[in-house]
């Protein structure tokens, strides 16, 4: 497993800040097509435990263009688990792809409110024989998980390693295994998401780190999942520029936003930034064809 970590590639991204600060990305997302990026580490864990108690299937939730459905689809197949989706919205006839790709890969697919919280649904199917996870994986399981990115013996030497955040999962694992000098970095892209900070301090509670941290809104570009035409306009020109592929509704906005920053001085000349490119590029797929060129 170490090995395998360590030749995640780290892509540097000449000429991003005026000044001369270098800032690279860390590639999570070329490790899998499909279990890419943060579910990989975020599942992890979960899959093992699942297997432990001897709980078959998995149960899990999110919405139609779920990067963590289809990551949780593939990963409990190639567990050898049985799984279940629980779908946020209304029940569509005719299956999107990455819906599927979920179903393909065994996934009993199940539409629910929008409303309906994950909490209701597990009272409402309670059933001794299933492995609950959380949206997003959102847990200490997912935490730990997630920290094993910092194990990456590069990640060493950078001053700052920047997310995006949805859930706090992944950056509440970055900051466990970061090292005691560096900064992580959180860039939150829901609107108002201002609970994100005790959410993290939750998931760290009992835990023991030194690092520092901090959240940064209002890169959310109108709110979860919202893509204006400017920022697939961003998108395209982090192509052109550096061949870097990015999803619309986290890591284009984390880019954007670690540029902004730059430009704004937030950073001191001696930072080495390291962003985390969380994958999450299948959920490109509710654009129409042809918006991008990657
Ligand atoms: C799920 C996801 C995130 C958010 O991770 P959290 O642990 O919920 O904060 C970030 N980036 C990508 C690409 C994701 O799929």
């Amino acid at each position: 497993m170490h090995d395998f970590l360590n030749d995640i590639p780290i892509q540097p991204l000449p000429h991003f800040s005026l000044k001369g600060i270098p800032v690279s990305i860390l590639r999570l997302d070329t490790i899998h097509p499909i279990v890419s990026g943060n579910k990989w580490f975020k599942l992890k864990y979960y899959l093992q435990d699942a297997i432990q108690k001897k709980k078959k299937p998995i149960a899990t939730f999110g919405g139609p263009y779920s990067n963590h459905i289809v990551a949780s689809a593939f990963a409990a197949k190639q567990a050898g688990l049985q799984s279940e989706g629980y779908i946020n919205g209304k029940e569509l006839l005719v299956l999107n792809e990455t819906l599927a790709q979920a179903q393909s890969y065994g996934m009993k697919l199940q539409f629910i409110g929008r409303s309906e919280s994950p909490a209701a649904i597990i009272e409402k199917y309670n059933n001794d024989k299933v492995y609950w996870i959380l949206p997003g994986g959102y847990g200490n399981l997912g935490v730990k998980g997630a920290s094993d990115i910092m194990k990456i013996e590069s990640v060493a030497r950078y001053t700052h390693i920047i997310c995006a955040t949805g859930t706090g999962t992944m950056m509440a694992g970055l900051i466990l295994g970061a090292y005691p000098k560096q900064q992580v970095l959180g860039i939150s892209v829901l609107k108002n998401h201002f609970s994100i900070e005790s959410e993290v301090n939750s998931l760290l509670k009992g835990t023991s780190f030194s690092t520092q941290f901090h959240f940064i809104h209002g890169y959310h570009f109108g709110g979860y999942a919202k893509h204006p035409p400017e920022l697939i306009q961003h998108m395209i020109h982090y192509w052109q520029q550096w061949l870097l592929p990015t999803d619309i509704v986290y890591t284009s906005k984390l880019v954007y936003a670690v540029g902004d920053l730059l430009q704004k001085e937030h950073f001191s000349l001696d930072s080495n930034i390291l962003l985390i490119h969380s994958g999450g590029l299948q959920g490109n797929r509710s654009l129409p064809d042809g918006s991008l060129p990657f």
